[in-house]
């Protein structure tokens, strides 16, 4: 099973990533370049990153296993303000060749808010900015499926469609979010129904992240609120199934559930609880029992 989490990008960089992830028993990772609410950077440390692969290398985790997850104050939906916009594209270059010096290959971002844009017209100008940012030879973009809160883009496969026809590179890949489909109206029991509908309108071999989230509400509330595994609308033996499904098992798997009592990190105990294919009757006890 590759799975893991989102893990922060410390002082030492992917080093320190690396270390939180194999505290928490993970084969994959997720990261922020810097905090996800600023575009404040640092360069890329070399000897922080060979460190870090040496580390990876020691655990066998492999860098394609490795995604990071662009701010999500970019954004390529509104032009409303021009500059705005083409700072959002500018960013996003630089995210890419941040990660092309660490030797990352996925990048997930969101597609974008519309903010007062007709649909159409948002879809058109994230499509316009992807075509500018995408090379061929570059870390692939993957578009995260949104819970459709307020005016986000990509909340329905068919406008994730949209974009990908548009753009004319085939550089360009997929996240879904497991609590994102749920808020957006997707049954996440009926999976298969599901996958066969994204491989027939995206293609399966698409999806290079899987988002791994519970819900804290009920299906096609347009929420995003994320829960812990087992604890929310989706449930342990869905997620489980997601988690271990043979279609799926070269894709890396991502929590990105809360913090318990916002300061614990539950991800060494609900990556052992999937693993081991049994839902943990006592998972938030135990997170707090564990770093008390
Ligand atoms: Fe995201
Ligand atoms: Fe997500
Ligand atoms: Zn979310």
């Amino acid at each position: 099973m590759l799975i893991g989490s989102h893990v922060n990008f410390t002082n030492e960089q992917l080093l320190g990533s690396v270390k939180q992830a194999i505290s928490y028993g993970a084969n994959a990772f997720m990261f922020y370049t810097g905090a996800p609410q600023n575009t404040i950077r640092k360069d890329i440390d070399v000897t922080l990153t060979k460190k870090a692969k040496e580390l990876m290398k020691e655990e066998g985790i492999s860098i394609k296993n490795v995604i990071c997850h662009a701010p999500y104050i970019i954004n390529l939906a509104n032009t409303k303000d021009i500059l705005k916009w083409q700072f959002s594209i500018q960013f996003l270059k630089q995210e890419i060749k941040r990660c092309q010096v660490l030797g990352i290959s996925y990048i997930v971002v969101h597609p974008g808010s519309a903010v007062g844009l007709e649909k159409n017209v948002a879809l058109q100008n994230i499509i316009n900015a992807l075509n500018e940012i995408i090379r061929e030879d570059e870390p692939m973009i993957l578009l995260e499926t949104m819970a459709g809160k307020g005016s986000e883009c990509g909340c329905t496969l068919e406008e994730i469609k949209t974009i990908l026809d548009g753009v004319k590179s085939k550089n360009i890949g997929i996240c879904i979010d497991t609590c994102h489909l749920n808020d957006a109206g997707y049954n996440m029991m009926l999976f298969d129904d599901l996958l066969k509908e994204i491989d027939s309108l995206i293609g399966i071999d698409k999806i290079h992240c899987i988002h791994l989230n519970d819900s804290k509400n009920p299906l096609g509330s347009h929420k995003d609120r994320h829960e812990n595994i087992g604890l929310g609308t989706i449930g342990f033996a869905t997620l489980h199934a997601i988690a271990t499904h043979e279609k799926l098992k070269d894709v890396p798997k991502i929590l990105e559930t809360p913090y318990v009592l916002k300061e614990y990190p539950p991800f060494k105990q609900e990556i052992e609880s999937l693993k081991s294919g049994n839902k943990n009757p006592n998972l938030i006890e135990e997170i707090i029992e564990y770093y008390k």
